[in-house]
């Protein structure tokens, strides 16, 4: 898999299968994983991929509205270590499903998946 980032942030792939089904695997990655050029939010069309350290040095993916800052956080598997985008209730930590209870209700009633797409904003503690 190959990666084309232009100046302008907009971002292209390339893939390579010896197979028609190895080629359906790649595209499906590129489509599960990357194809989050719209916030789900506000649908504005400026995104940007972020990856952050936290203090124990686990990096955080996650793709940023520039518009709303909204986010959709991305998780990674115990087992061959594959990422994914958050857009399950149960993809979501117990620390993140506190902080989201609000979405609970929606996730429940659409197949555990979460509102907007797994765009979501940060709720202001008051
Ligand atoms: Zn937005």
């Amino acid at each position: 898999m190959k990666a084309i980032v232009g100046s302008d942030g907009k971002v292209s792939f390339e893939v390579e299968g010896e197979s028609e089904a190895e080629l359906f695997k790649q595209i499906a990655r590129v489509q599960e994983i990357f194809d989050h050029n719209k916030c789900g939010k506000c649908g504005c069309e400026k995104t940007k991929y972020v990856c952050r350290i936290d203090k124990d040095e686990n990096d955080w993916l996650e793709v940023v509205c520039q518009d709303c800052r909204a986010k959709v956080i991305f998780g990674r598997a115990k087992k061959g270590g594959v990422i994914y985008p958050k857009i399950r209730w149960d993809q979501l930590s117990e620390k993140q499903q506190d902080q989201r209870a609000n979405e609970q209700t929606y996730a429940e009633k659409h197949y555990g998946y979460l509102p907007h797409n797994g765009w979501f904003n940060y709720q202001r503690e008051n």
